[in-house]
Formats: C-alpha cells, sequence, structure tokens
C-alpha cells in the first residue's frame, strides 16, 4: 500500500535476520532442552555484579536515564585510559555504527565494507542512501590491501571488523599499520572491535588494538560493546572510541537518552568485575578447541575464528539446510549465514560444555547427511 511512499533508499533494504529466539523453537517442536548457540551471546551469563545493580537500580525505573552516561563515561575513561571527550556511548554498538555513517555519509557516497563482513555495514550504507562498495574476502576475511584499492574520491567510510563477524577471521598489525597509513585523511575508519576482549590479550595473536592508533589517526574510530564477553546483550551498550570533534557530531545526533539506566549501571558494574571477562575468555578457549576436536573427528572443515564462534564447512548448500533442520529438530540452534552468501557454512557460537557437547553430538548424528557422499 505504501510502497510509493518509501524512500527508494530505505526500501532496497534487506531486514537483519537474527537468531531464532529459544522460546520460539520450543513453541514449534516442544522441545525438553533448548541450547542457543546462534547470537554469539555469553554462555555464562553475565557478572553477578551487573545483575546486582540492575536490581538495585529498579526503584528509578520511572526516570530518564542520564543523558551524558556521566559515570559510565568517567569508568571507561579510566579504565581504558582515554580521555572521556572522545568516547559516545550506544544502544548496543551497531547504533554507533548507524550513526557514523548518518554523520559523514549521503546519497552519491561510498561507504566500503568487505564481503563476508558484518550485516550492519551495509544496512548503514544504504539508510543514508550511499552506496555500499562490497570488496572480496581474502581467505573469508578482510583483503586491506584491496580495500585500500577500492577508495574513490567518494569514499566517505570505511568498516572493518576485527575479529570479523561471521567468518572469525582476524587481520594482524603489519597488515593493519600497512593500510592505516595509506588511507587518505578524509576518509573515516570504523574499526569494529566487537571481540576485542577474545582476543586482546592472548600472547600468541599479533592483534592491532585500535585504541593505540588513536592518536596518529584522527580519521580512526574504535568500536566496541558490552553485548559480548561482558555478557549484556540484553540491555544494549555499546561504545566509540575517537577524536573529539566527530564524538561531538555522533553526541548530537544520538537520541538524548539513548542507552537507558539498566545498562548504564550494568557495563559500570560489569566493567569493574575484570575476573568474570577473564573466566569468559578462557571457557571460550576451552570450548573453542572442544568444538574444533569434534568438528575434527567428524570430518568436517572450518573456517579458523579468533572470535566466540566458529563456522563449520559442509559440502553443498542442500547438505547445509539439512543439518540446520537435523540440529534445530534435537535442540541446538546455529546460525545460517546464507544471507552472508556463506551457503555452505553454519556458524556456532561457543557455548558451555554442557551446550558444546549437546551440539556435538547432534551433529554427530546427522553425519550421514555427508559421509554417503
Ligand atoms: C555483535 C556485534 C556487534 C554489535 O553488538 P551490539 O550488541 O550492538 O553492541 C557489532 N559488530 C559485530 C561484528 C558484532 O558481531
Amino acid at each position: 500500500m505504501f510502497e510509493h511512499q518509501i524512500q527508494p533508499q530505505i526500501s532496497g533494504i534487506t531486514p537483519y535476520i537474527p537468531g531464532k529466539p529459544i522460546s520460539e523453537l520450543q513453541r514449534e517442536l516442544k522441545l525438553p532442552r533448548v541450547s542457543k548457540l546462534a547470537s554469539n551471546e555469553n554462555p555464562l551469563g553475565a557478572s553477578l555484579k551487573a545483575t546486582a545493580a540492575v536490581q538495585a537500580a529498579i526503584a528509578d525505573i520511572a526516570l530518564y536515564p542520564d543523558g551524558s552516561a556521566f559515570t559510565l563515561k568517567k569508568n571507561l575513561a579510566k579504565f581504558l585510559e582515554y580521555p572521556e571527550s572522545g568516547i559516545a556511548v550506544g544502544n548496543g554498538s551497531n547504533e554507533l555504527l548507524e550513526l557514523v555513517a548518518r554523520v559523514f555519509a549521503g546519497p552519491g557516497d561510498e561507504i566500503i565494507y568487505a564481503q563476508y563482513a558484518f550485516a550492519v555495514y551495509p544496512i548503514s550504507a544504504q539508510v543514508v542512501g550511499a552506496n555500499g562498495i562490497e570488496v572480496p574476502a581474502k581467505n573469508w576475511g578482510h583483503d586491506l590491501s584491496a580495500m585500500l584499492n577500492a577508495i574513490t574520491e567518494r569514499t566517505k567510510i570505511i568498516y572493518l571488523a576485527n575479529p570479523n563477524n561471521p567468518t572469525g577471521t582476524l587481520f594482524e598489525v603489519e597488515e593493519w599499520e600497512a593500510f592505516i597509513s595509506k588511507v587518505p585523511r578524509h576518509v573515516i575508519v570504523v574499526l569494529d572491535e566487537a571481540y576485542y576482549e577474545f582476543v586482546s590479550k592472548a600472547v600468541d595473536v599479533n592483534y592491532a588494538n585500535g585504541q593505540d592508533y588513536l592518536k596518529d589517526y584522527h580519521n580512526l574510530l574504535v568500536s566496541r560493546t558490552f553485548s559480548k564477553a561482558y555478557g549484556l546483550a540484553s540491555l544494549r551498550a555499546g561504545y566509540l572510541l575517537g577524536h573529539d570533534e566527530i564524538i561531538g557530531y555522533i553526541n548530537r545526533i544520538r537520541e538524548p537518552f539513548n542507552v537507558n539506566h539498566f545498562a548504564q549501571v550494568a557495563a559500570v558494574a560489569a566493567l569493574k568485575d575484570q575476573s568474570f571477562v577473564q573466566r569468559v575468555i578462557d571457557n571460550n578457549q576451552q570450548g573453542m578447541q572442544q568444538i574444533i576436536d569434534g568438528i575434527n573427528l567428524l570430518g568436517l572443515e572450518y573456517i579458523p575464528s579468533y572470535g566466540n564462534f566458529l563456522c563449520v564447512a559442509f559440502s553443498d548448500s542442500e547438505i547445509t539446510a539439512k543439518v540446520n533442520d537435523g540440529l534445530l529438530r534435537q535442540g541446538v540452534i546455529v546460525r545460517p549465514i546464507a544471507n552472508y552468501g556463506l551457503t555452505k557454512h553454519l556458524r556456532v557460537s561457543i557455548g558451555t560444555d554442557k551446550e558444546n557437547r549437546h551440539f556435538l553430538d547432534a551433529l554427530s548424528s546427522l553425519s550421514k547427511l555427508w559421509k554417503s557422499l
């Protein structure tokens, strides 16, 4: 009915497909036990300090939150040793990624991102009417030199995810430095570090911590989130680090109360409980190994991942769809990623030991689907 009234850049948007909620699957199949390994959520939940802070804050439910997120920004500034004036907080980092597009790009401009990169980047480009330029992936990840070559006079923003979701790939310090040093200063680089906590402390990973480059590159923005390692996905809290001037524009256009009170108090408490984050990282490391071992035994391939998830490969898209269906019937929700053009892969989030076994047992029961070939 309204198709002629819809803005052209909006009508072309394909909706973001979230993981299937547990309640939906339970309703559909009446399953006793469901393991949701579809949305890279935290299998250990959240810090008890964060949940206690939310409980204590419930009395304030009728009040507007602090629109400046004063305490959260102060705590972030202290924790990160980075000036408050260079920090913006958002309703999840997703909001901040979109706000950057609104500040810097409009119709006719170009926004560059990689093939198989996070789905929010093309959506952010479309919403502002910019042309999304997808640069072919290299080994499932970002081809930074090809992305550099894709820059034109119209390029306004480059979105990068390190590690990337859904493929879990990482680019290393040397590659990153060669890239960022050559990007023209009028092009904004958004480095999405949603999985930062899972790699930043790993000794065997040559990881480029985006924050270290903000001083030298004023066209760089770094986004992070409380949704993954901190386990606060439902509350929606993320932050953006960058030059004061850019952060000032983000603050002008964001909604005045974009981060709710419970998200703010939980994030402050969660930041102070780094031992919880360490447990999350340790659990992820063990779970990743557990799933890789199981997948190797089943003769399947996977894309090596630096996140809290792993893409498992099957020989064709039909088998992939059948495996997904077979897993659902046994109460295991993973993420099909055909919407990313990855029709032969399923992405599984690393869970608890029990959830990982549920996944591997269910997968193993389906092995005739690929072994009969
Ligand atoms: C999960 C995720 C985010 C966003 O999470 P929020 O919950 O909006 O903070 C951003 N980027 C990537 C690559 C992600 O996987």
